[in-house]
């Protein structure tokens, strides 16, 4: 078993639906897609694509550069060893974790092809059992749904829109605007949910501490958690130390390492989790053993993409112990593509159901799907 070749797609996805944020709102992205092929002609498939320029620090055309590095690094390596496609994928080249995560996806549907068993085994397993709140999950995975930068009644009929739609995870995206602004917001969707949804408010690094705090304080009646209020981890420390509500941490949390001073320091509540900032599946299947250990919720998101990245996101998601899990996130509400009609992850009464087409992530993806390809390994 060895990797012999590695084709690189550029797919656009455009948007259908808005998505804002504090500090940018998400166009329409230009996906990185590879094929990875086995020396027996099997074929995996990863993805990386990134939100805005000014969400994180890469850059969607950044990864086609990265894999221009990284693609050759692992030619030749057992795909099914994943601790060594990654190390040689550090050893070659250092950051750059969305090309690492769109590489080590693929070596992962590469895996679970040749052994016939789905990515979510191979990661350990779903839990199918009833969650916390009494919800028989079966093959469901639970997801949470965004909530727009907007005025309070806006706020409101988005909410209310979900709500109907059977979603009980709200994420409400604030920040960008003078506070009071947010704090109408907050209170008016606070005020329409049902005693069972949850309600983070997720500021994308857009306050400041006292402006955090401050939100915090007026809103102290309220069940709620606080994700990325502000830019720093020294920040968020300050907003932990004088707010009221728990701490979400997403933007900061760029490694196992980072992850696990957070924890230890005390400073997370939770995080949201994103694969292609961590590198992808193997650095995140260990993100998850230390939360999991730690008793510190976590959810399985990736910044946008398609059905690849969704259903390898969606597949961690199955493996994180119910009562930890803060669910995963998906785009395709947002774009609406599919590369396989029938098996894309999509929404479903707040969960996305696991891909059922094969092996691997269970996408059935048509060869020639993606057209030409913008580069080839081999
Ligand atoms: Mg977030």
């Amino acid at each position: 078993m060895s990797i012999r070749e590695i084709r690189v797609f550029q797919v656009p996805l455009e948007n259908q639906r808005s998505y804002t944020m504090s500090n940018s709102s998400v166009g329409s992205a230009v996906s990185t897609v590879v094929e990875l092929v086995d020396a027996d002609g099997t074929t995996g498939y990863g993805e990386a694509c990134l939100a805005s320029p000014q969400y994180q620090p890469e850059h969607n055309d950044g990864v086609r550069a990265s894999l221009a590095i990284l693609a050759p690094a692992i030619l030749g390596l057992d795909p099914l060893r994943h601790q060594v496609v990654n190390g040689a994928m550090h050893a070659a080249m250092s950051g750059h974790p969305a090309g690492k995560a769109a590489l080590d996806i693929a070596c992962w549907d590469v895996a679970g092809k040749k052994l016939n068993r789905s990515v979510v085994d191979l990661l350990g397993g779903a839990h199918t059992g009833p969650s916390a709140d009494g919800d028989v999950r079966g093959n469901r995975v639970l997801t949470y749904h965004v909530v727009g930068i907007g005025t309070p009644e806006q706020a409101v009929a988005e909410a209310q829109e979900l709500l109907d739609a059977g979603h009980t995870r709200f994420q409400l995206k604030t920040g960008g605007r003078p506070i009071h602004h947010d704090i109408d917001s907050i209170r008016a969707v606070a005020g329409v949910l049902p005693p069972h949804a949850d309600l983070a408010v997720d500021t994308n690094r857009g306050w400041t501490a006292v402006e955090a705090i401050q939100v915090s304080n007026a809103c102290a009646d309220i069940r709620m958690s606080m994700e990325q209020p502000c830019a720093t981890e020294a920040e968020l420390h300050q907003v932990k130390a004088q707010g009221r509500h728990p701490i979400v941490v997403d933007e900061n949390a760029t490694s196992l390492a980072a992850i696990a001073r957070m924890i230890s320091s005390g400073l997370a509540d939770g995080f949201g989790l994103k694969l292609t900032r961590l590198g992808g599946l193997t650095p995140m299947r260990a993100v998850r053993d230390l939360c999991m250990d730690a008793r510190v919720p976590m959810s399985s998101d990736d910044a946008w993409g398609g059905d690849i990245i969704a259903a390898a996101s969606v597949a961690l998601g199955a493996t994180l112990v119910p009562q930890f899990s803060r669910g995963a996130w998906i785009a395709h509400p947002y774009h609406q593509q599919h590369y396989d009609e029938n098996n894309g992850p999509r929404l479903d009464s707040g969960f996305v159901t696991l891909p059922e087409g094969g092996p691997g992530l269970g996408l059935a993806i048509e060869e020639g799907m993606f057209g030409t390809p913008d580069a080839v390994y081999r």
